[in-house]
């Protein structure tokens, strides 16, 4: 019997669910348990793919091809899962699929509402997602805020599950904020209370409350959440602000939460095994040394953008022993100035992440140019690898003007292209190439050192390339592409042998990146900051 765990947020969003809901499983991965997870988003949007970043923080992209939201990343960081599409479900997601099955008759004669139709359909994914994957235990985030109107079909499934599972195999946790005053250091629980007395308007008692603040809550405080919230004292928790997320569930687990849910599932369970996670986190909160990136990006008033790509950079640091500070940089501000560019002298690596449309492009094409002329780290990552090919072009393959045609349709030479089937398709959701796809790795390259096989699997999320008229050009020049498709008309990395360090990839390794298995890519670009920043010889990566 499959058994769910679904958590709520309340007072405000942003509060921590996604971090842990991952610290839940984690707590149950640690003792034996095999669990899976689903994100309710309650946008109409479909799938997070056509949403701006601004909106949500980046868009996650599973081994299928699905664009997700950020969440999923979380989960897979901290659970070593690779989830797909189907953990994903939006109101958009759910709706549509309803009224397809309306059209197609499936409901003849009858009245399609929310209540028992939208609700059955929320259900019935949730269920299959368990299902699909053997798992011993579901856990479900419902995003948003207690309260929205928008959760609130979301909200009425997972009552209902209560009474279908059984109350055994179901727990309900709530994560809310208790603020803390400035003026009088007070914390306060009415806004937490307020939101359970909204969850419990609708047919909702929590099991357990996690009271998320920046400083551990006082026992009193704790008493009190309880009482208000209907629920034993040793059903209250505390997520406080850890040095490091990969933290949390290890605070929560001395806590107790793990054992308290445990119990009230029935699960019989006694060991916890964290040793590996704990070295993690050890080396994370212990470093021996100390790398300072430039994230020369479009969307760096909100680091949730480049969420995947930061944590990738930390677990490459972590394998290194080393911290990684990162500084996001609006790259427009090298057109608009382009004496700003000399800023970037103080880093010890730049990175040029994902991007889309011509905004800013223009700024981390000069930033790439200043790592390249410098000999200052790079690492570029989709439009970072796509941009690196357009300095490439223009300042030493003396291509006036080179460009993408995402930038420029008019470019007279036009090295970034439309791939060839996306000409035509004028449907925006879901169309990019995107998900895993093979790479063959050249040998006797960087890239052959730095993942260390003949080939790897990578996820993708774009729609235009190298364009082939310009290979020959760009290689007689002293650009190596070590990576490419297995019918090797897609261009996949690139390299500078001469340089100290400077690669990048069309496909995005942070996907992958683990706790202890970070991407080659990320690795070995943290690597090359560390031994630069100390004056070593460069790297060999062997
Ligand atoms: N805009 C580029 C493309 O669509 C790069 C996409 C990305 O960085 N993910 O090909």
């Amino acid at each position: 019997m499959v058994k769910y765990i679904f958590v709520t947020g309340g007072v405000l969003s942003s509060v921590g669910k996604g971090i842990l809901t991952s610290s839940i499983g984690k707590m149950l991965q640690a003792r034996g348990l095999k669990p899976t997870v689903v994100k309710i988003d309650p946008y109409v949007n479909v799938d997070a793919g056509t949403m701006n970043p601004y909106m949500h923080g980046e868009v996650f992209v599973t081994d299928d091809g699905g664009e997700t939201d950020l969440d999923l990343g979380w989960y897979e960081r901290f659970l070593d899962l690779s989830l797909k599409q189907s953990n994903n479900l939006t109101t958009g997601l759910i709706y549509k699929s309803v009224i397809e099955k309306e059209r197609h008759g499936n409901f003849l004669g009858r009245c399609v509402q929310i209540v028992p139709h939208i609700t059955d359909e929320i259900k019935n994914r949730i269920k299959t997602a368990g299902e699909k994957t053997n798992a011993d235990i579901v856990l479900i985030e419902v995003g948003g805020t207690v309260g929205d109107i928008e959760g609130l079909p979301f909200l009425e499934a997972i009552r209902q599950m209560r009474i279908e599972e059984g109350y055994e195999n179901t727990l309900y946790v709530h994560v809310a904020l208790v603020p803390v005053l400035d003026v009088t250091q007070e914390m306060k629980t009415k806004p937490l209370q307020h939101s359970v007395n909204d969850l419990r308007r609708i047919g909702i008692q929590p099991d357990i409350i996690a009271a998320r603040s920046t400083q551990m809550i006082d026992p009193e405080t704790l008493r009190k959440i309880a009482l208000f919230g209907t629920i034993p004292e040793n059903a209250v928790f505390c997520a406080y602000n850890a040095e490091t997320v990969y933290q949390v569930p290890l605070i929560l687990d001395k806590q107790g939460m793990g054992d308290f849910i445990c119990q009230r599932l029935n699960f019989n369970t006694t060991n916890k095994e964290y040793t590996e996670w704990q070295t993690f986190v050890d080396t994370i909160i212990n470093p021996q040394h100390e790398v300072n990136i430039a994230l020369v990006g479009k969307y760096a008033g909100l680091t949730d953008s480049y969420v995947s790509m930061s944590e990738a950079l930390k677990h490459g640091g972590a394998t290194c022993k080393t911290k990684v500070n990162i500084t996001y940089l609006e790259a427009e501000k090298f057109e608009k100035n382009p004496q700003n560019i000399n800023e970037l002298d103080k880093f010890d690596g730049i990175f040029v992440p994902y991007g889309f449309g011509p905004r800013g492009t223009e700024g981390k094409i000069s930033a790439i140019q200043h790592a390249r002329e410098n000999n200052i780290p790079f690492l570029g990552i989709c439009y970072g690898f796509q941009l690196a090919i357009i300095e490439y072009a223009r300042n030493v393959c003396n291509l006036k003007d080179a460009n993408s045609i995402e930038i420029n349709p008019d470019s007279p030479h036009p090295v970034i292209d439309l791939m060839p089937e996306q000409r035509g398709i004028e449907y925006k959701g879901a169309t990019m190439r995107l998900g895993t796809h093979k790479i063959n790795i050249q040998p006797n390259t960087i890239a052959s050192k730095l993942y260390n096989q003949e080939d790897t699997m990578e996820r993708h999320r774009h729609r235009f390339e190298v364009n082939l008229d310009y290979v020959e050009t760009l290689k007689k020049n002293g650009l190596i592409f070590s990576g490419k498709s297995t019918d090797s008309r897609r261009m996949e990395t690139l390299e500078l042998p001469d340089k100290y360090f400077f690669f990048a990839t069309q496909f995005h390794g942070e996907f992958k990146s683990r706790p202890g298995k970070p991407s080659p890519a990320y690795k070995g670009f943290i690597q090359a900051c560390i031994d630069k920043k100390l004056d070593k010889p460069k790297p060999t990566f062997t």
